[in-house]
């Protein structure tokens, strides 16, 4: 079996990358293996015998590289961050025309490690692969997970904990940071070359560096719309995390709110909110800036720069609308009514996914509220509004990955017990069904149970 790899990124300048291989590891073991996905892009797991997904092989038609990319990191440059515990293996083309990397992240030190150690520890692992899954099956725009590997080593953090490998599957890895990186240097012709290689790889009718930006703006603000309207808080929007394909990429600290509440943060490095829920379609806009500033020297004016930006308000309020609509089932969009809600939830302490849960399968929401009388009053306001035809159950999920239920899954996984990391996958695959046997996944935690903060995965 051969991987049928049609690489690209490889052929592009070579201040782009560095040509790493991964670096093997003692003892690699299978953890899983996504079968759906493999057949998606076109591969099987046949072509992916463990050692391969470990980096202990590297396989036939791979070309190995770690990529270089900048980033605003909490609002501060660096002009150099690149992959520095990852490494692409290659492209393939799927069955659907698709192109896409496959990339296995913790492979070992590269070029861009700084002080890192190259590694990932096992709980991130699984935490993305649960998280970008369910995404995916949620219908959001993401990176995805093909396996996960231990690796048999220990990786220090504040204790020891044991290793693992990721291989992520993506529509790219460039980032806005991939663009700062030759901008930071100066670098017209690498500007260049990147942007017609993204236009021509994610958005192949747009045209020219400015028809590039209007696409990632459109892109990112729908992206972000759909986060708000499953209470998801990726927690570490840095400009090098955010994808040009508009994928959500980097499940770092990122966490789905129980109780609503706009200021939510979980994320331990993020002491000032930046990332904070309600700020994440600002933080986009500021990130997409960015972007428009690598721009300028190919457009050559700043004008029509701001042009495209100034229609992400727009995109991301007339998305976030609709979402919100059909959320609510509500017989015409109704923003008055949507942003009355979202601030009574708010003041009620509302849980954001089971109130919408509730309202699409007709049961009890007054429970959720603390004041019975104003569950009653909005109920009624409601009915005035509802569509009784809607289809509330495809726009309202019955289950997320809330944090509890991950962390109790990592902790098992970590003791080598992978029983609850596969249940949680297994229910997480099926998001907008109800599962009577599994009733308690719907649930928020109990007060012992709730997750106060979220640790980036490094
Ligand atoms: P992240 O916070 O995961 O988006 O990563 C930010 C930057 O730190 C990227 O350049 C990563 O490659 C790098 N990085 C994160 N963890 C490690 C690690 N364990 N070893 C080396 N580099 C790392
Ligand atoms: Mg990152």
């Amino acid at each position: 079996m051969t991987i049928p790899f049609d690489n690209s990124f490889v052929n592009l300048p070579k201040s782009f990358y560095m040509h790493q291989d991964p670096l093997p590891v003692a003892a690699p073991a299978l953890v899983k293996f996504n079968h759906g996905l493999a057949a998606e892009i076109g591969v099987s797991s046949e072509d992916f015998p463990v050692e391969v997904l470990a980096g202990n092989a590297v396989p036939e038609g791979a070309a190995p590289l770690a990529a270089a990319y900048a980033g605003h990191q909490f609002g501060g440059f660096s002009p150099q961050l690149g992959d520095g515990r990852a490494v692409l293996l290659g492209e393939v083309i799927g069955p659907d025309g698709t192109r896409r990397d496959i990339q296995l992240k913790g492979a070992g030190r590269t070029y861009f490690s700084r002080g890192g150690d190259g590694r990932a520890a096992i709980g991130p692992v699984l935490r993305e692969y649960l998280v970008s899954e369910a995404m995916h099956a949620l219908g959001v725009p993401t990176t995805r997970a093909l396996a996960a590997v231990t690796t048999g080593e220990p990786v220090q953090r504040e204790t020891p904990l044991s290793g693992a490998v990721l291989a992520r599957v993506a529509q790219s890895h460039l980032r806005v940071g991939s663009f700062q990186f030759h901008y930071a240097r100066q670098d017209k012709a690498a500007l260049e070359a990147l942007a017609e290689y993204a236009r021509a790889r994610h958005y192949p009718e747009a045209e020219g560096p400015l028809g590039l930006l209007d696409a990632v703006v459109s892109a990112q603000a729908k992206l972000i719309a759909k986060w708000m309207g499953l209470g998801f808080i990726h927690g570490v929007m840095n400009t090098d995390n955010v994808a040009i394909s508009g994928e959500t990429i980097d499940y770092g600290p990122c966490a789905f709110m129980d109780t609503y509440h706009p200021e939510t943060v979980f994320s331990s490095i993020d002491r000032k909110g930046r990332y904070a829920y309600a700020n994440q379609p600002k933080i986009a806009l500021w990130n997409l800036s960015q972007l428009a500033q690598t721009l300028v020297p190919l457009v050559g004016e700043v004008a029509p720069l701001e042009a495209s930006l100034n229609r992400f308000g727009d995109i991301y309020a007339a998305e976030f609308t609709r979402i919100f609509t059909a959320k609510l089932g509500l017989a015409k969009p109704d923003v008055d009514f949507i942003t009355d809600t979202l601030k009574m939830m708010a003041n009620e302490g509302v849980d954001f996914t089971l109130f919408f849960k509730r309202l699409a399968y007709g049961q009890d929401i007054e429970s959720l509220f603390e004041t019975p009388t104003t569950a009653q009053d909005w109920h009624a306001n409601w009915q005035k509004k509802h569509l009784p035809n809607a289809d509330m159950k495809a726009a309202n999920p019955v289950f997320i990955p809330r944090s509890h239920r991950i962390e109790a899954a990592l902790s098992a996984a970590e003791h080598g017990d992978f029983t609850p990391f596969e249940k949680l996958h297994a229910i997480l695959a099926r998001p907008f069904e109800e599962q009577p046997e599994h009733a308690a996944f719907e649930n928020p935690p109990t007060e012992e149970e709730r997750v106060l903060a979220t640790f980036c995965g490094t």
